[in-house]
This record gives C-alpha cells, sequence and structure tokens, in this order.
C-alpha cells in the first residue's frame, strides 16, 4: 500500500514528498495539471527557506539559477537596508521565479524516489481507521495510509473533509500578467515611476525582450476569480490608473489576486492533513505564501514519516497544527496589515511615511525582517533555553559547518562537552562532539527541521526529553 498521498505538486506538495522520501516512505504526488502552467507567482526565498534548502543540500542548486538580494523589511512597500544582526548564516534572500523554484523541487522528489502522477485530480476522499481512500477524476480509486491536501487555496481536499476556512473575504484586487508592450522602456519606467508615488499594487518589472510583468488594480472584485482577465482589460485598467496601457499585446499568462485572508480551523482530521495554500490564504504583501508552505512541509514531513515509520510518539503529529497554525495566523496578520499600508488615501500614505521612520531604528527593522523572512519563528516548546524552540543557524564546526551533516533529515546532538550520549535513539538521531565556538549552549538537541528541542548539559535532563521527539529507546 502506499504510505502517504500528497494531492497537488505545487511547491509544498514538492517539498512534503522530498522530505517524506528521506525517510523512505512510499509517496505518491497526484497533480491535475498535466503540465505546470509557468506563471510566476512567487518571486522568491526568503532567509529561512534558503535555510532548508542549505540543510537539505538544495542550496547549490538554487544559487546557479537565481541571484541574492538584501533588502530589509520588505514591509508594506517600505524597502530598507539588511539589518545588522539576524540571527542567520544567510542574511539573504534569493530572486528566484516560482517556476523555476517548483522544477528544482520537482527534480529532487523524483531523484529521491517519489512517484509524481501528472493529470491526475483527487475529486473524492474517505477515510476510516486504517487508511485513506481517493477517488480521482478518472473514475478510479487509490487507497494510502494518510493523505495530505497540499492542493492549494481552493483545496478540494479541504472542502471534502469539510474543515471551516473562516477569515476576511477579499475587499480589492489586482491583475497580474506577462504580456509584451510596445511602448519604449523609458517612457514605462517614467510612468510606473508616478503612479507609484500614491498606487503601490501597480508595476511593470521588465523580464527581456520586450515582455513585462504588469499587475495594476482591477475595477471590483470579480465573482470568479478563478476566471483569468482578457488583455483588454488589462488595457482598460491600465488607462484607467496610468493613463496609457503601454500598447500590451501577446500575453504569456494573465490572471488576478485578491487579499483576503483565510485559515483552516484545523490542519488535521485523523489520517488527512492540510498544508500550505490548502491552509491559509493571505494577499502576497512581503513574498511570504510560498515560503510558508514549503516550511509547513518541513515541519511535516519528518513527523507523518515518524509516524508512519511506527515510532512516532504520543502527540508528534498533532504538534504540527500546534506549531505551525499559530505561525500561518501570524503571517494573515501582517499581510493583512501591509494591505492597510499599501493603500492610496491619504491616511495610508501618511501611515507608510511613520512606518517607514520607525523602520530607521534598527530593532524595529530587525524585528520586521525576522518576521517576513521566518528566521525569527519560535515554537512554543514550554519553558527552558533561549534557545529552545527555535531553529539553529548554520554554526560553523571545528571541521565544516553544522548544515552539512543535517541533509538526511535525522534528529542530531550537537554536543560541546562530549559526556552526552544517545544510545537507545542512535538509529534516529546522530551525535556530534564539536567544540563549536558560535554555539550558545554546552549541547542542543536538533529536530530534523533544525529546531532546538532540548539544551543543557546533563545527561539524565537529556534522557527526558528524547522520547518526547524521537520516541522510546531501542530495545
Ligand atoms: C501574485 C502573487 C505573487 C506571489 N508572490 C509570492 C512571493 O514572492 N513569495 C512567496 O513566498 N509567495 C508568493 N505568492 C504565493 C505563492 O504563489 C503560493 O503561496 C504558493 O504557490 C503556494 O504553494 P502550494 O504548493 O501550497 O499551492 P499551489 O502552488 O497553489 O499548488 C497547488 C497544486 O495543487 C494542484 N491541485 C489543485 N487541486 C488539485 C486536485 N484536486 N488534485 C490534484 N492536484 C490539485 C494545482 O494544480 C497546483 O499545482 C504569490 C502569490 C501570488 C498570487
Amino acid at each position: 500500500m502506499i504510505d502517504v498521498i500528497v494531492a497537488g505538486g505545487g511547491p509544498t506538495g514538492l517539498m512534503l514528498a522530498s522530505e517524506l522520501r528521506l525517510h523512505g516512505v512510499r509517496v505518491v504526488v497526484l497533480e491535475r495539471l498535466a503540465e505546470p502552467t509557468g506563471q510566476s507567482r512567487g518571486q522568491g526565498l526568503h532567509a529561512r527557506s534558503v535555510e532548508l534548502m542549505d540543510q537539505r543540500g538544495l542550496l547549490d542548486r538554487f544559487l546557479a539559477v537565481s541571484r541574492k538580494f538584501q533588502v530589509g523589511g520588505l514591509f508594506g512597500g517600505v524597502i530598507k537596508p539588511w539589518p545588522d544582526g539576524l540571527d542567520t548564516a544567510h542574511p539573504y534572500g534569493l530572486a528566484v521565479p516560482q517556476p523555476v523554484t517548483e522544477r528544482l523541487l520537482n527534480e529532487r522528489a523524483l531523484e529521491l524516489g517519489a512517484e509524481i502522477r501528472r493529470g491526475s485530480e483527487l475529486v473524492g476522499l474517505s477515510q476510516d481507521e486504517h487508511g485513506v481512500t481517493v477517488g480521482l477524476a478518472d473514475g478510479t480509486e487509490l487507497r494510502s495510509r494518510y493523505l495530505v491536501g497540499c492542493d492549494g487555496g481552493r483545496s478540494t481536499v479541504r472542502g471534502l473533509l469539510g474543515v471551516g476556512f473562516p477569515g476576511e473575504p477579499s475587499r480589492v484586487e489586482t491583475l497580474l500578467g506577462e504580456m509584451e508592450a510596445t511602448e519604449d522602456p523609458e517612457t514605462i519606467a517614467a510612468v510606473v515611476e508616478e503612479v507609484r508615488r500614491t498606487e503601490l499594487r501597480f508595476g511593470a518589472v521588465p523580464q527581456g525582450d520586450g515582455v513585462y510583468r504588469v499587475g495594476v488594480p482591477a475595477e471590483g472584485v470579480a465573482e470568479d476569480r478563478a476566471a483569468a482577465p482578457t488583455i483588454e482589460e488589462f488595457r482598460r485598467r491600465l488607462r484607467a490608473v496610468a493613463g496609457t496601457d503601454f500598447g500590451v499585446r501577446s500575453p504569456r499568462w494573465l490572471s488576478r489576486f485578491g487579499d483576503a485572508t483565510r485559515q483552516a480551523e484545523r490542519y488535521r482530521v485523523g489520517r488527512v492533513l492540510l498544508a500550505g495554500d490548502a491552509a491559509h490564504v493571505h494577499p502576497p504583501t512581503g513574498g511570504q505564501g510560498l515560503n510558508l508552505g514549503v516550511q509547513d512541509a518541513f515541519n511535516l514531513g519528518w513527523k507523518l514519516a515518524a509516524e508512519v515509520n511506527g515510532w512516532a510518539p504520543e502527540g508528534l503529529l498533532d504538534s504540527y497544527h500546534t506549531e505551525r497554525h499559530p505561525v500561518g495566523a501570524r503571517v494573515l496578520e501582517n499581510s493583512r496589515a501591509q494591505m492597510t499600508l499599501l493603500g492610496s488615501d491619504p491616511g495610508a500614505t501618511a501611515l507608510r511615511g511613520l512606518f517607514s521612520t520607525l523602520m530607521d531604528f534598527e530593532e524595529v527593522n530587525r524585528y520586521v525582517t525576522g518576521m517576513i523572512t521566518a528566521v525569527a519563528v519560535r515554537y512554543d516548546l514550554g519553558e527552558g533555553h533561549e534557545l529552545l524552540g527555535r531553529r539553529l543557524r548554520d554554526v560553523r564546526l571545528e571541521r565544516g559547518r553544522l548544515y552539512e551533516l543535517t541533509h538526511g533529515g535525522r534528529g542530531l546532538l550537537l554536543d560541546r562537552t562530549g559526556r552526552l550520549s544517545v544510545e537507545g535513539w542512535a538509529d534516529r538521531v546522530d551525535h556530534v562532539v564539536d567544540a563549536c565556538e558560535e554555539l550558545d549552549a554546552p549541547a542542543v538537541l536538533l529536530r530534523p527541521d533544525g529546531h532546538v528541542a532540548w539544551a543543557g548539559a546533563d545527561q539524565r535532563d537529556l534522557l527526558a526529553h528524547l522520547p518526547r521527539w524521537f520516541g522510546a529507546a531501542a530495545g
């Protein structure tokens, strides 16, 4: 039997498939589309996602096809220099179009042995004590032990589960697409600069060969947001907002997005889980959605694998919701706040000016950048050491670096004392003794997602914490 069916082969589903394969889980990804759309929604990876790629040995592949950027804040259109002292060894983002990210994650999932079935749409599901039965659009059925809905904002899985998706509906809509523009580039640049003084939802970014990525506020909110706009609608809105339509023609793709913020009430119902846009939608302000989804997958992958492989302690799989739901809620909140800052009315303009001044305080810039890049995420693992619940940044070791040791996705005890032991858990947890000067603790126990599960120096205390994350000691 298949262990896990992943519905949806977007960034979240592909990342999850790879994480599961690291632990030998038999995984099938069902992707409705026969071919990728090529639509570049997500524009890049923030620092925490860059770290994830490094943790799994994928960073070189991304560096080869992307450009580093160091922009602080990225909040509500207020751009500032990168802050000092952000807690990461990767103080930058990567500008990489979403189709490229998807291609690299797809290649990786295939290399690790995931089966990816394109042109395969999930239309039904039922679950019982032992597994999940999935109905496909071609009338066939598949059976697996678990199902994860990574099937995007209009998630069929979420709908079939009957999980509530409360939140705020869209109040504004933006048209987005790539198309040729016949107007000369200097004129386009001048118009964009002028209009963006008051309308930050407007933009035209050259993509090469006379093609532009154009964003323009729509007139209202479409009844059917799944229906793509026409090039004529673009021309009309460009003329209304910018006074010229730039001679746009020959669209590569056209789409629309709103500013709804909604979050699934539960990320788990029995043997079915939700991740990525299927679990939360919010406006693309700050470029967080793809990153959030990939990070959901990173949290869920090892926990679900532990469940499948039979060593998951009680409550481990439920900790996916407990940890990731609050993180998603905070992103919804900050993206909604950014939409207010992006407004074109005088109040919003005044607020943006004030916010820009506040961002000149290094500490504010560091706080906001830590939030948008997700390096500041800390799971509530109870009282304890300052590092507890945070992911550990990459640190230099006497030989090599920490993240070079985490490619296999196992737990890891980084031990400066040389007196500790993970005997009984050695099949799940590596033990590295290293004087590591950059570590602010005698020893840390890292989960496979790199978050600190324990910090200290006492073997008995360590033994009390290992089972919470890694199950019972081997007999
Ligand atoms: C204009 C815009 C700009 C954005 N910019 C950024 C950015 O800069 N940075 C960022 O991090 N995020 C950005 N985002 C958000 C980002 O694009 C999404 O958050 C991201 O794509 C979510 O990934 P996902 O895998 O969860 O869902 P999706 O990418 O939506 O993938 C879901 C997949 O499931 C498939 N599917 C759906 N239903 C079924 C079914 N029933 N059976 C089988 N397959 C199914 C779909 O075909 C799709 O391939 C932006 C979004 C928009 C709209």
